[in-house]
């Protein structure tokens, strides 16, 4: 019945996308250490559909529970390459010339780094998005050789009381950068950041290294320094099709944000203050951005921070955006959980009335049909 291409394939992919809406959220919880108490669990994860309910321990009865319900949800045995594989096309469709946004979102020590980055000196099961995401862009560029010539530039920033410095850059990471004012749909946001073009598996880890070294460098005390800036890696891609000439360009941001917690403004002063004004201010214009994107708005407020305004051309338009809302999973961190879940639920645009998320749900699962169809009829002819 179906006669498939990949071509159709891909058209298929994308109407779906359009239809799920640009703005995904993911959460992930992550496991318990080693020294908190596995019975002290404040989330629970129930089942495949995205649904996550929130204990409050203060609370009895129908109060007790609080529900949210997501895109997906990874529980803590979610390992980095299950989180990936769900993530990848969409890292692919970079190759095709769309803009995407992949950030973190949520409180110092939820999982954020270990998401994008994964831990210190990761093996290559450990690596996370942002290693994976580099690596298979490179490798699908390298397998398209013959029909398109790809060039991928990566740049790396780090905001840091609204200021931005370079990563990438020799001498540390102490040059300060402006910012572009372009809306150009692939105009350099921060054009004087250092860009490096990528061109094995080696070359992504050197990479990587390169900005983790220089954002150490400038910290004072570094794990404290790097949960209160935002880490920005941006791929850009460039491809020029060998046969028709014609070009196309791509951009992938790898955001790691600033801890998402509330600092008590009456116990911190001088420059923690300041520090927790700046994080507070781009978090807030980063989720009115989304929010305002997600309702459609006509005025987008972009200029309100600088991480939306260097997110700008991922954000919006025909750019797709996935949020990873990470969450303890302790009940000691019941407060913050419930904050970080109530930004993501406000964001995601799900307060937009049930009945045109049934309809969408509907036509969502009629095309996943046929999607699932010219699969099998793909992997028959091969
Ligand atoms: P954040 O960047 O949000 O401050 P981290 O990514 O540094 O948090 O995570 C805090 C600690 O928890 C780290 O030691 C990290 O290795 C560990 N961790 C976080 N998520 C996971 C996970 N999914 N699996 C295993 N360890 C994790
Ligand atoms: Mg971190």
């Amino acid at each position: 019945k179906y006669h498939a291409t990949l071509a159709d394939n891909r058209k298929l992919f994308n109407e779906i996308q359009e239809l799920k809406g640009n703005i995904r959220v993911y959460c992930r919880i992550r496991p318990f250490r080693p020294w908190e108490d596995e019975k002290s669990t404040s989330v629970e994860y129930i089942g495949e559909n995205g649904e996550l309910v929130l204990s409050n321990p203060t609370k009895k009865g129908k109060e007790a529970g609080k529900n949210f319900t997501f895109n997906k949800v990874f529980g803590p045995t979610a390992t980095q390459d299950m989180v990936f594989n769900d993530i990848r096309p969409l890292i692919r469709s970079v190759l095709d010339g769309y803009n995407v946004c992949i950030f973190a979102y949520g409180q110092t020590g939820s999982g954020k780094t270990h998401t994008m980055m994964g831990p210190e000196n990761a093996t290559e099961k450990e690596w996370g998005v942002n290693y994976r995401a580099l690596n298979d862009l490179f490798n699908i560029s390298h397998d398209r050789r013959d029909t398109i010539k790809y060039e991928l530039g990566v740049q790396m920033v780090e905001i840091y009381n609204e200021q931005i410095r370079d990563l990438l850059g020799t001498g540390g990471s102490q040059k300060k950068l402006g910012i572009q004012n372009t809306t150009q749909p692939n105009g350099l946001a921060v054009p004087d950041a250092t860009m490096c073009p990528v061109d094995s598996t080696s070359h992504v880890i050197e990479l990587m290294q390169t900005g983790h070294n220089n954002r150490s460098m400038s910290a004072t005390a570094l794990n404290e320094r790097s949960s209160r800036s935002h880490s920005v890696v941006t791929i850009h891609v460039q491809g020029q099709d060998l046969k028709t000439g014609n070009t196309l360009r791509g951009a992938l941001h790898l955001v790691d944000l600033a801890g998402s917690e509330r600092v008590d403004r009456s116990a911190v002063t001088g420059d923690r203050l300041k520090e927790a004004q700046h994080i507070n201010k781009s978090l807030a214009a980063l989720g009115d951005v989304i929010f305002s994107l997600s309702q459609k708005n006509a005025h987008v407020p972009y200029r309100n921070s600088k991480l939306t305004q260097v997110l700008q051309t991922s954000l919006g338009g025909h750019a797709k955006t996935l949020m990873f809302v990470q969450v303890n999973p302790d009940v000691s961190s019941y407060t913050e959980t419930l904050s970080t879940l109530k930004f993501a639920e406000r964001v995601s645009g799900v307060e937009l009335g049930a009945a045109r998320t049934n309809k969408e749900g509907k036509d969502v699962k009629e095309l996943m049909d046929q999607l699932s169809l010219l699969k099998d009829t793909i992997a028959k002819k091969d």
